[in-house]
């Protein structure tokens, strides 16, 4: 059992007033607030040893290099990467996609096609359409069902020798919708397809083993994970990534340059040119430290358990309708009210302390499919209460009263 009341201490801001009341804080899929350790640890670093990596012989710049490298580590670790070279600093999903992307570039041929989920964020969706638009590629999407499901059997159907690469989210950051994802995987494989995981929404709730999943990319942010904005891993399988050619040129991520001709560094330096977010990237290990110590079983069995308390208690709202109604899915809540605008709602208990998020969720086709404009999403991690979600509940009925 976790001590919820010691952990909330472990998070400076959750003590916060904002707008005169106790912060409720219910946008984590957002992004997750951070610990004092994590706080900590990037003064440390810039306190102590910052200084550029993998170029001075200095001590300061082997002590960040060697911290940046033990990070690394603890990410391959983390995620259990058969080798340390597969497993790139990013400054978060978005590039990581980006980067993947970039690399098809040079493989797809007109007549190939990308299989996208209708489940995906922007950043999962405009890269591979900005693919497709470069190479004559394609894009295919798998539909979903009423219940913010993917439907499997029609993903079966789109699978064809043709498939290059499939993307899917592991959960869905609009609906919290858990993904299929090793049966995704198996599938495509068997049409000799890559795939690729959008891991960002599932990092904070679960750890991912990539060679058990044998997914060819999984990437996240670490912000998302109790860790610094502007960080990320992307994994990705050697024999992809070496098939690659690098996404940025630039210091660091050569062999030898002359003006005639230049030869690139081995992976994973191959994709990591200039001065990376050395903090965040050092401190991305303690928030991965610090995940691992309060457990993942743990924050499951919390996370679930408010998952179970907001349903029951916002379906006491008359004319509240909950989008993402699958029996897998995370601890997010995506609502409406009849006949109320959802950044209304927002608003009005923003100023009653509730941070939840509210609009499209840079995901417009899920809005599409159920002809809405958004929803209020309440993200919830483990370190939010049920009284918590009490006084959400209580200032959404105050909210409709008013709107009503
Ligand atoms: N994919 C999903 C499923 C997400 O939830 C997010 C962030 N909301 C992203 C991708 C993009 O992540 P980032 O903005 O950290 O690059």
């Amino acid at each position: 059992m976790l001590d919820i009341q010691k952990i909330r201490a472990d998070f400076p801001i959750l003590s916060q007033k904002v707008n005169g009341k106790p912060l409720v804080y219910f946008d984590n899929g957002a992004t997750s607030q951070k610990p004092q350790v994590v706080i900590d640890a990037i003064a440390k670093y810039y306190q102590e040893i910052n200084a550029n990596i993998h170029r001075g012989v200095h001590t300061l710049s082997q002590l960040a290099t060697d911290a940046y490298e033990v990070s690394r580590a603890k990410a391959q670790n983390h995620i259990n990467a058969k080798f340390l070279h597969e497993v790139l600093f990013t400054s978060g999903t978005t590039f990581g996609i980006n980067l993947v992307a970039n690399g098809f570039a040079s493989i797809l041929k007109p007549g190939d096609e990308v299989l996208v989920s209708a489940l995906e964020h922007h950043s999962n969706i405009v890269p591979w359409q900005m693919l497709c638009e470069k190479t004559g590629a394609t894009l295919k999407v798998i539909p979903m069902n009423e219940k913010g499901e993917l439907i499997i059997s029609e993903y079966d159907k789109l699978l064809s020798p043709k498939t290059k690469i499939v993307t899917v989210n592991h959960i869905s950051n609009a609906l919290g919708t858990i993904n299929p994802i090793k049966y995704m995987i198996d599938k495509a494989h068997e049409v000799g397809a890559a795939i690729l995981i959008d891991g960002a929404q599932a990092v904070p709730h679960l750890k991912p083993d990539v060679q058990a999943l044998d997914c060819d990319f999984y990437v996240f942010s670490g912000h998302k994970m109790c860790g610094p904005t502007g960080t990320g891993i992307l994994y990705g399988k050697e024999a992809w990534l070496n098939k690659f050619p690098p996404y940025q040129g630039g210091g660091e991520m050569i062999k030898e340059v002359t003006f005639e001709k230049t030869t690139y560094a081995d992976l994973p330096h191959k994709f990591e040119a200039g001065t990376p977010n050395i903090a965040g990237g050092i401190v991305l290990g303690t928030a991965i430290d610090y995940m691992n110590e309060i457990g993942f079983e743990n924050i499951q069995k919390q996370e679930l358990e408010l998952l179970d308390y907001a349903t029951k208690r916002l379906l006491e709202i008359d004319g509240l309708k909950i989008y993402g109604t699958s029996n897998l899915k995370t601890s997010v809540i995506s609502f409406n009210i009849e006949g109320i605008h959802p950044y209304d709602i927002g608003t009005i208990i923003d100023k009653l302390g509730i941070a939840v998020r509210t609009g499209h969720h840079c995901a417009q086709p899920i809005m599409n499919f159920f002809n809405i404009p958004g929803t209020i999403r309440a993200s919830f991690s483990f370190y939010n209460t049920k009284e918590e979600i009490d006084r959400m509940v209580d200032a959404v009925k105050k909210a409709q009263i008013m709107l009503s």
